[in-house]
This record gives C-alpha cells, structure tokens and sequence, in this order.
C-alpha cells in the first residue's frame, strides 16, 4: 500500500503541477452509482452479469486509473490473500478446499464511456486490477464505465460468499471500485477479518431467477408482483404451528422471474436466495422522525424455533440504536438465516446474514450485532482494515448495552448455559451475561500479556485478539467512556459524530475531535493511550485514613483519605464509592495518575470503599479494589472453598477444592485432595497442593507446584516463569517379605523464558529453560544385580541440571520444531538435538511425522548414564527416565501390563530392547504416518544408529530398526503400538528372551499430559 501511495503521489507530481500534500488532508468522497443485472444459475451454482457503473470525481485530483476489486477471485486458488490468511490462521478445512468448491470472476470486458479500456490485474493479488483509463479523469468530472462478468460460486462453507446446495450467499461479488479517499487509493484483497471500505452511491440491481425462490436483498423492492409474493409468503410463515424438520430443496420453477431492488446512500449490495425460506415481516416506527422502517426475517426450518421471535429482536436494536446513535435512514432492514463459515454473522447494508445460534439470546445478540453494523459499518463507512475498532468495537460496545439495558437479563443467558449441563453451574460460567464474557476474554489475553492494540490493523490480530481485543476490549473500553463522561454526555458526542459523519468516511481522529470538543475534556488517555497501546489499568488501595473534616481537602465533609497505587500501565480516571452494608452511598470520578497518590472521598458511616464499583473498568486485577474501614487484613478478601475449578470472584479469596485419587503399582491406590487457585484466566501466583494418601505404602504421596510469572513490558522475553514442584511417591516395590516400598522425593525448579515474537500473528514460539532437579531415592539392594539382599539402604540423592532451546513453529500445515538440550550431573555432560517436520494431509492434525534425534556425552567420567533407544520407565527406578520427569503406573516393573507404558522420548523405539543402550551416542530417524481415511492409525518407522564400541551386541549391523501400526484414542496421549517388524538385533533379543507379540505391544498414556496446568493451558495456547 505505501509503495502505490507513494507512486501515485510521484505520478500525480509530475502529471499535475496543483498537486501538493496539502491535499491529502482535505476531506472528499467519490461516488459510484451502479446499475447491475444478474441471472443465476442454480445448476451449475454461477452468475452471468452485466454492470454498469457511473464514477463521479469528487476529489481535488486528476485520476489516470481506477482501481478495481474482484473478491470473488479470492476464492480462486491456494494464491490469494484469502487463502494465506486460512493457512495462517490454521483454517485447513478452506485451505485444502476441493476445486469445484473453490470460485472465481471472469468474462470481463471493461469499458469506459464505450471505449475499450486497457484493465491490469495487480501482480500480486487476483482479486484487484486497475482500469487505466484512455484519458485523465479530472476533478468534478464523472465517466461510466461498464463490464460483463461471470461468477462461479464457491462452497459458502469457505467464507460469505457462495453458495450450500441451493441456498445462495451472493455477497462481495461484482467488480467494484476500491476507495480512493484523502489518504489516496485503499486498494485490498479480500480477506475474512477487516473486509470493507467502499464508496457511497446508489445500486439499482435487477436479479433473474427460477419463480418459487424467495430473495432477501439490500434495498427497496420495486416490483408489485414480487411484493405480493412475498406477503404471501409472511402469511403462510404466520400461519405455521410445528416447522418441524430441515427441508429438502423443492425443484426450480421451469419459468424464471425479474426482480429489482434500488438503494441509495449504501456502500454494498448483498442478496441472498433460497426456495424454502419462510418469511416473516413487521415494522417499527423511528423515535423522532415518526417514519416507519419495514423489517425483514428469512430464514428455514433448521433454526425456525428461534427465527419465529427474530422480527422483534431486529425492531428492539433498529429503535435503540436509533435513539442512542441517531435515526436509520433506511426504509428496509432485513436478517437472513444461513449458514456461512466465517464468524456467526456478517454485516451488509440493509440486510445481515446470520450463522447458526441454538439459543434464542445467541440469536438476539448476533442480530442486533449485525443490524447494528447498519451505523459502523453502514452509515459510518470508515476504514475496517485499517482500523476495524470503529465499527466492530463501537458496535461491540452497542450490543453489549442493548443486551445488558433493553432485552436480555442475567436470567435468560443462565437458563439456557443451565440447560447445556452441570458445567456451567459448577463453574460458575452460568452466572455471567455477555459484557462479563467480553470481560473474561480481555483478561485472558491481558494477564498473558498477549494483548495487542485496539488500533491495530485487521490483518495483524492474531485470531485470538481480535475478538478479545478488538471487539471485547473496544466494547469494554467504551463502557469506560460511557462511565466516566456520564451516558447523557456519552450518547450527545456521538450523536454529533453520527451526525457529522454520516454518510461519509470518518476516521479515528475524527472520532477522537468530536469526543474531546463535545465533552470539552482531555481524552488523550482514552484514545491515545487506552486504543493505541495495550496499557492496561489496574487501580488498587493501598490504605485508609480517616479524616475528620479536613480543611484542606474537604472542609465541609468527613471521610477517609485513600491512598491509591496505579499498579497498571494505564492512567485513566476511576471512581471510588463509599459503600455501607452493600449498599452504594456515593461514586465519585477522579482523573488518572502515574504511580501513588491520595484522595479524599466523604463518607460518614461506611464499611469499605470500592474503586469501580460498578465494574466499568476492565481493570485487570479487581481484587485489590476493595478495603474495610475496620478490621484487620482491611485489603484481604473473605475466604471462599469452591469446588472444582471457578471464574475468578474479585470479593473473594478462593482456595478451590477437588476430591482426586490416583494409582501407580508401588503406591497402589492414593486419594485425597488437591487444593489450588487455577482458574480459567491465569494469574501471576498459582499452586496446586495435592496431598494422598497411598494405601500401599500407607504413607502420605503427591505432589505440589507452585508458579510464578511475569510478563517484562519490554525486552526480549514475552514471559518469564518460576516453577517449583515437589513430588514424593513409592517407585519400586522389593522381593523381600514384609513388602518393602521404597520411595523417592523429588525437588525440581525451573526458570523458563518465552521469547518475544517481533510479531505477535507469528506461528513461533520459542524458550530458554533452566531445570534444576534434585532426586532422592530410599534404596533397597534389589537393581541391576539382584543377588543383593532386598534391604533398605537409606536414601541417596542426585542432581541435573538442564538447560535447553526449543524452537517450535506452530502452523497448521506443515509444523515443524527444533530443540538442544544440554543435561549435566555428577560426572557427565549429555546434550542432544531434536528435529521434528510434519508433512500435513489434506486434513486437519494427519500426516507424516519425521523426528530426528541424536544424543551423546560431551564428558563421561564413569557415570553410570547412558543414552536410550526406548522411552520407558522400565528397570531399577525406571531407569531411563531417571529424572523422574514423566509418571508411570509401574515405572520399574520388569514384566507385566504395566511395563509396556512409555513416552515418546530419547531414542523414541517402540519397542523394548537394551539394543543400543550405550554410554557415547545414539542417533534415530522416526516416521509415523497417518493411514488414509479418518482412520485412528499410523504406520511407524524406527531407525537408529549407535556406538557398539563399548557394548558388543550380537548381530551388531551398524543399523537397527523397527516398524508396525499405531492405533490411538489421542494421538501423543492414549495409544497403543503393535510392532510387526525388527531388525534381527532386536528379533535375537526378543527370542533369548521368550518374548511373545502380546509381550511386545506397548502404550502411550501421557499422565503429564492431564496436569490442571496443562489442561487449562490447552484450551487455548498461541
Ligand atoms: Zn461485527
């Protein structure tokens, strides 16, 4: 984009000698008036169209091109920015879509005031190309450029446009000029995220199609015989009881029909056709200019149940948006159901699509968040790829205030969670309304310190972001606004925006002007700090005193004087309220500041003062907001013991509980109880203690973790975390009569470093960790040479320390990662390397995986550490996992069901052997492939090479391998491997050892794997 600004400007210099950069910021709107006819073909699912479309210069400069887009070659081929935008974001489903799914436009000829014109796509992107015209166009003057297109529809399952069977998504469609405003040329390609800014004009469209569809567009309808057919249709909808079941697609009427829709003052044109709609129709009536506006529901059997109240929920948001914004000027507004891949609804002038909802108040929300769209989007046309906030955000914040003030209450949203099961009451999930939801979502990437900008350009938001940043932490911020400038002053500065701008292309400064001359405040904390960085608030009080009619601050009043830390990065206004048996007595405003200052707030009889009270700060830590006026730990919330795992309450101190057993062949089985702080939001101080009791060892066992993470604002690391666990368990168990249970105790700490991407959309992650590990192990003579007596020895101890590099891409196509690890202990310096590529399928999560891994000693000074071909526990205190890093149910257990577990570690060998254990090096090769078909299974390969020079096994070939089949519940976590095939290293092994095939089947159960750390963690990394 720059590149073409600064072209033109250097073409524009050079060609025209008014020209200055002055200009650039004057504002001026093109205009583009369209006449278009179309005629679909529902067999072969395509367009065939003629456009006509008259281009009027209203800017100071002379034109020389015209900019066009043509999104529906977005769909064309694995090319396009669409198309890089699903491989980035891991939407494999679109990316890997059949030919005859995918869509394209051609058959152009353009033409401008009849003359044949020279037209060049962008080199780069097939969805734009450029009119060169024949002759300048200059200021005030208008040309009329036309063109015949073609359109194949794609599948409507890859993004918005296309088609299901016979229900038709006809939307981004037509070649269409992209928008030259004062900043220059916007041309773009068409992607799911940020998708519009167009120029205003007037669309008189005229669609062909077989009779019995039924056809919700943008627009006035203009044809008398069309209206009547869809009146019928509104009655015979009205005059349904049960809709019962999906409908099938009735046959095409042979005979097709015209019908024509005009709109002015709109951007867009969208139209959506299917024969079986029902069709729904009422009307609502503007709260000053008294017009009334016709409303509009399409939908079909599959959701009818919800669809028969829709009329009233678009009227609700047409009238509210009307009265806080300012009047739709429309006369028609429809919503359609259908099905669309991307998002569960989308915005188009007049008309909105929306996905599929299950629940009446999901319905609601989406559509009056897409009707909504009609003033940010519709009516206010600022840029969305550039700063999709003012319409997504600003929308965002609407709809949150519709469904908190005008329709749906705290009640109706813990119904229908209450209906989905137990889950939503005993997380507490059940209890909270949408604003709260937005809430949770910006704490969840604002205390991971993964949070961007507000003001951050479409394309760029990670997937995750854009919806907690840009569309919860914009609403939530304008909630702020709303809070602290009052709703009446609120709702007056953007009336005066809408009403500046209507019509027009604003942007942030605009919006930024208007707030600050209509409130006649300083807002730079809002919208320079609170939208253009990612500065978080987090007021706390530090103490209480109080003053008795202080001359100073207050001489009329008695009260207290709070000393008040900004503890976040943000310094924007709060309120603090004095409250007295939960009731509010008085709020009061005060301006932000940096660090600790101290204000005075009246109160005669109060128990505590509370910043925030009505929680309109996203403030990202709500539990220093609260103090006692009496009392000891004024600061301290009371303590609460949920069960499970809970939202975090700020007014409590939660120490969460849950019952747990677990089992291992030494302990037998343990149960007790596992205490911790994890929620669904991470916090910087967690811990679980969990505490059983091991019927085996009839000794206390578990484990305890506690971590520790900050998130540096500034330098290389995102991420820095401290991590201390202690476990104890029995690990063998002895020969000897009575039973004896030996038991370790182990110590680990770790220091990890998430490194920093210069982009936060980037697939990388990468980190630098210290591990410290201290192992104690009681020990019996039973090990290596069983001849000694079975005797507990005492205990003896051990460390290592570990330092190691890994380096993962996470893209859903073809992945692959890298990691050195160094490991030294007494007597020895271990480090390896790891590799691993994945060759992805055509389908999600299958293909073929490579590893390579190599390990050896840089020092070796008769330790008794080796390197490994298998990763198992099995042996004298499972003596390849000898840091005691995974659990197993019977770690050193020689034989038996239990010894067959192992993880996929070291050398990685499915099956059991000594074969290549040495203490210089190992090298392998692993490759598991996915079997055709949906298939749980994979075909493994194992290949490793390793020094025999200090061991000498038989049938030594330099080489030794084996392979067979995978079938897994869960692919790393729950599988079990048949191995088919060895190398006769390995068979000799085998055969000395009597082994039988049953023998040789192991498993993957990765306990690790189901840690509550890890699991929480799981639910959505990036
Ligand atoms: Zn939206």
């Amino acid at each position: 984009m720059i590149i073409r600004l600064i072209k033109k400007h250097f073409i524009l210099t050079v060609f025209s000698a008014s020209f200055t950069w002055t200009a650039d910021a004057q504002y001026f709107q093109q205009e583009v008036n369209y006449k278009i006819t179309v005629t679909l073909n529902d067999i072969e699912h395509s367009l065939s169209a003629f456009e006509t479309f008259e281009y009027i210069n209203h800017s100071p400069d002379t034109l020389f091109e015209i900019y066009i887009h043509l999104w529906a070659n977005a769909y064309k081929n694995k090319n396009t920015a669409l198309s890089r935008q699903w491989y980035e974001n891991g939407n494999t489903e679109s990316w890997f879509a059949a030919d005859k799914d995918r869509g394209y436009i051609d058959g152009l000829h353009f033409k401008v005031d009849n003359s044949d014109v020279k037209f060049l796509y962008d080199s780069a992107q097939i969805d734009i190309g450029r009119i060169i015209l024949n002759e300048p166009l200059y200021p005030g003057r208008h040309i009329t450029v036309s063109t015949p297109f073609y359109v194949k529809l794609p599948s409507a399952r890859l993004s918005r446009m296309g088609h299901l069977g016979q229900f038709y998504a006809i939307t981004q469609w037509y070649p269409k000029p992209a928008v030259y405003d004062e900043h220059g040329w916007h041309p773009m390609p068409y992607l799911d995220m940020g998708e519009f800014y167009s120029e205003f004009g007037t669309y008189d469209v005229s669609i062909t199609l077989p009779k019995n569809y039924i056809v919700g567009a943008t627009g006035e309808l203009q044809d008398e015989e069309e209206v009547r057919f869809l009146n019928e249709r509104v009655s015979q909808t009205e005059s349904i009881v049960d809709f019962g079941k999906s409908m099938e697609f009735p046959t095409s009427d042979p005979e097709d029909k015209t019908i024509r829709y005009v709109q002015s003052n709109v951007h867009d044109f969208a139209w959506f056709a299917d024969k079986r709609f029902h069709v729904l129709k009422g009307s609502v009536e503007m709260p000053v200019s008294k017009r009334k506006v016709i409303t509009w529901a399409f939908f079909t059997n599959d959701e009818a149940g919800l669809w028969k109240n829709s009329i009233s929920y678009i009227n609700k948001a047409l009238l509210n948006y009307s009265t806080w914004i300012g009047e739709y000027e429309y006369n028609n507004c429809s919503a359609v159901d259908g099905t669309i891949s991307a998002g569960v609804g989308m915005e188009y002038p007049c008309i909105t699509v929306i996905g599929e909802s299950r629940f009446d108040f999901v319905l609601e929300e989406v559509i009056v968040h897409e009707v909504g769209h009609n003033w940010f989007y519709g009516m206010l046309a600022s840029n969305e790829r550039d700063y999709a906030w003012l319409d997504e955000g600003i929308n965002t914040f609407y709809e949150m205030r519709h469904m908190s003030e005008a329709a749906v209450n705290k009640g109706r949203v813990k119904s229908a969670i209450g209906e989905t099961g137990w889950a939503g009451r005993l997380t507490g999930l059940a209890d909270i309304d949408s604003r709260d939801l937005s809430f949770l979502a910006y704490l969840y990437v604002a205390r991971r310190n993964s949070d961007q900008p507000i003001n951050t350009p479409a394309p760029e938001f990670t997937e995750t972001n854009y919806g907690a940043v840009l569309y919860a932490k914009t609403g939530l911020g304008f909630e702020y606004l709303r809070a602290y400038l009052g709703t009446g002053l609120f709702d007056s500065c953007m009336q005066e925006y809408f009403r500046m701008y209507k019509f027009k292309h604003p942007y942030p400064a605009d919006l930024k002007k208007v707030f600050t001359e209509t409130s006649g405040k300083n807002l730079d904390w809002f919208f320079n700090d609170f939208i253009n960085t990612d500065a978080k608030p987090d007021y706390s009080i530090r103490s209480l005193q109080r003053i008795y009619g202080n001359s100073l601050i207050n001489p009329a009043s008695k009260g207290y004087a709070l000393k008040i830390k900004n503890k976040g990065s943000l310094n924007g206004p709060f309120s603090a309220s004095a409250i007295q048996n939960g009731r509010v007595l008085s709020t009061q405003w005060y301006e932000g500041f940096k660090r600790i200052d101290t204000m005075f707030i009246s109160c005669e009889q109060c128990d505590h003062i509370k910043i925030d009270v009505h929680e309109s700060i996203p403030d990202i830590n709500r539990k220093n907001n609260s103090f006692r006026t009496r009392g000891i730990l004024k600061g301290v919330e009371k303590i609460s013991f949920p069960f499970l795992i809970r939202t975090e309450n700020p007014e409590r101190t939660q120490v969460t509980w849950t019952p747990i057993a677990g089992w291992n062949n030494y302990n037998k089985l343990m149960a007790g109880l596992a205490l911790h702080n994890i929620s669904f939001i991470r916090k910087r101080f967690e811990y679980v203690v969990a505490p059983m009791y091991s019927l085996g060892t009839e000794r206390f066992a578990g484990m305890a973790t506690l971590k520790y993470s900050a998130f540096p604002g500034t330098g290389i690391f995102r991420r820095v975390t401290v991590t201390g666990q202690l476990s104890r368990f029995a690990y063998n168990v002895s020969e000897a009569k009575p039973l004896i249970r030996p038991k370790y105790s182990r110590l680990e700490g770790e220091l990890n470093f998430l490194i920093k991407n210069s982009k936060h959309k980037s697939p990388w992650v990468s980190a630098v960790s210290f591990r410290n590990i201290n192992i104690m192990e009681q020990m019996t003579g039973y090990g290596p040479e069983p001849e000694f007596e079975p005797l507990i020895t005492g205990e003896t101890g051990r460390y290592h320390n570990i330092i190691s590099l890994t380096m993962k891409n996470r893209r859903a196509i073809d992945p692959f990662s890298g990691g050195v690890e160094i490991e030294q202990g007494k007597n020895y310096v271990k480090p390896s390397l790891e590799l691993v590529y994945r060759y992805s399928y055509k389908r999600k999560n299958r293909g073929i995986d490579f590893r390579f891994f190599t390990q050896g000693f840089f020092l070796n000074i008769g330790s008794v550490n080796s390197v490994h071909m298998t990763g198992t526990g099995k042996g004298f205190g499972g003596s390849e996992d000898y840091l005691y890093d995974n659990s197993y149910f019977g770690r050193s257990d020689y034989t038996g069901f239990w010894s067959r577990q192992f993880y996929h570690q070291a050398g990685d060998f499915k099956i059991y052997s000594p074969i290549g254990r040495n203490d210089l090096w190992i090298s392998t090769v692993n490759i598991k492939a996915h079997l055709p078909g949906r298939l749980p299974v994979k075909a493994y390969l194992d290949i490793g090479l390793y020094d025999k020079s200090r061991r000498s096994y038989m049938d030594y070939k330099g080489l030794t391998y084996d392979a067979g089949i995978c079938l897994y519940l869960v692919q790393d976590i729950m599988e079990v491997y048949f191995p088919l095939v060895h190398s006769t290293d390995i068979r000799r092994y085998l055969e000395t050892n009597d082994l039988r095939f049953r023998d040789k089947i192991r498993f993957v159960f990765n306990i690790n794997a189901l840690s509550p750390f890890r699991l929480r963690d799981g639910i959505l990394t990036f």
